[in-house]
């Protein structure tokens, strides 16, 4: 029966965050710090915004692109951070996901090549394997920094269609710095090369944002995504954005079409009224964010474990190599000894073998019990 399949859908497995997720599902009592999913309510405003449209009827199918109300305000909200987009160069997608499927489909002919961080996400590698691209990998610097070096070495051997950009990331938590913005900007500009650069993760910077989607210049080869799940922690509503040139915006508008007409039309009223009323509940959100990274990044330390200290996002991922173990071993053994989940480092990719990712998106109650039962773990190993 494996023969239905398609050979590159056969390639790809479900996510090592999910597989994960739900072995925790089968301990009796564990506390799991394994899902990007933020522990708040969603804003008031975002709710009004939600039964607003029920109670008035908007339950009809929107532009293909998405409400222009919505369009108009993510494009007067990117231009406080000095990106700047037009309406109609903005798509609403069905969460970030659905805008990084229609984004590389609508790029990738069969064999062409993707650069991609290892570390990061895992979607970005199953999404290339989906559409038959193939998987290049750049290596991060021990800080998760990108190692320019190493990048400028990928493109000029494998001459990459398209280049990944993850900021902030998702499991490192690094940031963009000014200095690797610069880097990237005259490699970008020298090279033949496509970004994608994710940026779902940016209302959570914890230090001064930088984005490649800042350089206006190169905005041709600029292909930006992000969206309201994190932000507006409202991850079940699934809306996210893709905004780019017109020329580029027009293809992925074909695959966005075919795939899903568009966004939920109640969401997208939802994610407006967020936009224009609930900005203060994001930076509330971000602050109470900060304070719990501050405390595990303490607790992380005084346990001795080699970590970095993440400047966006809500994960943090320390290092376990001087425990001698893989992290898949290190992460069943706490899930069993201590009933602790946390998410084994190689889910986001080889180089992650080492490391742990831990969500601090969970409450200081949960983050507390889960830290003293780490400790524990740690001094019985
Ligand atoms: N990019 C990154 C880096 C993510 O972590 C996630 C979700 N965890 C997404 C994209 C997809 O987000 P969405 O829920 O909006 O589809």
């Amino acid at each position: 029966m494996n023969n239905i399949f398609c050979e590159n859908i056969k390639k790809v497995e479900i996510s090592g965050i999910r597989k994960f997720y739900n072995k925790v599902l089968k301990v009796n009592d564990a506390i799991s710090l394994t899902l990007g999913q933020p522990d708040f309510p969603m804003p008031e405003s975002v709710k009004n915004g939600v039964l607003k449209s029920v109670d008035e009827n908007k339950t009809t199918y929107t532009p293909n692109a998405g409400i222009l109300e919505l369009r108009q305000e993510i494009s007067n909200y990117l231009k406080n951070s000095s990106i700047e987009y037009e309406e109609d160069e903005i798509c609403i997608t069905v969460g970030g996901s659905e805008g990084l499927m229609s984004t590389l489909m609508a790029l990738i002919n069969s064999g062409d090549k993707v650069l991609i961080p290892n570390i990061a996400y895992p979607a970005y590698e199953s999404i290339t394997q989906i559409v038959g691209g193939d998987i290049v990998n750049y290596k991060l610097n021990e800080d998760f920094t990108i190692n320019i070096t190493h990048l400028k070495e990928m493109i000029n051997t494998h001459k990459p269609k398209i280049l990944v950009l993850s900021c902030p990331s998702n499991p490192c938590g690094s940031i963009l710095t000014l200095e690797e913005k610069e880097s990237l900007h005259q490699i970008i500009k020298e090279n033949d090369i496509i970004v994608i650069s994710d940026e779902i993760y940016a209302s959570l910077c914890y230090g001064d944002y930088y984005s490649i989607s800042q350089c206006y210049d190169i905005r041709e080869k600029i292909i930006m995504v992000s969206g309201f799940s994190k932000m507006f922690s409202m991850t079940g509503l699934r809306v996210g954005y893709i905004c780019t040139t017109k020329y580029i915006m027009e293809n992925i508008l074909k695959i966005h079409q075919y795939n899903v007409s568009c966004a939920t039309s109640i969401s997208q009223y939802g994610a407006l009224s967020g936009l224009k009323y609930g900005l203060k509940d994001v930076e509330i959100m971000k602050l109470k964010f900060k304070k719990r990274r501050d405390y595990v990044y303490k607790r992380l330390k005084d346990m001795e474990l080699e970590v970095c200290r993440p400047d966006g996002a809500f994960y943090i991922f320390p290092s376990i190599k001087k425990f001698n173990m893989t992290s898949e071993e290190f992460c069943h053994r706490l899930l069993n000894e201590e009933k602790v989940a946390i998410v084994p480092g190689t889910a986001f990719g080889e180089g992650g073998e080492g490391y742990i990712r831990i969500s601090y998106c969970y409450s200081d109650e949960e983050l507390q019990i889960a830290l003293e039962k780490l400790e524990n773990f740690i001094k019985k190993i």
